[in-house]
């Protein structure tokens, strides 16, 4: 089935809550990302973390969209 890439079914809990019972449930693994030095990408901000992404400053994890497409794909799955 065709998907386009940036649809997500929406879900009516913070993505924030939803990672640490996807982790219990060994359902997503944490993956680690760099940890850029200044000067930063434009989408990047230093202000903000994200659990998924190992809590390195990066985006907040409501704006993540690895973790979304996970929860997607477990959604439909
Ligand atoms: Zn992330």
């Amino acid at each position: 089935m065709e998907r386009k890439p940036l649809e997500f079914t929406p879900i009516l809990m913070p993505y924030a809550d939803l990672l640490p019972s996807f982790l219990n449930n060994q359902m997503v693994v944490v993956s680690p990302k760099k940890v850029y030095q200044s000067p930063f990408p434009r989408w990047y901000n230093p202000n903000t973390t994200c659990a998924f992404h190992g809590g390195v400053p990066r985006h907040s994890i409501e704006q993540c969209v690895a973790f979304k497409h996970k929860v997607q794909s477990l959604i439909d799955a």
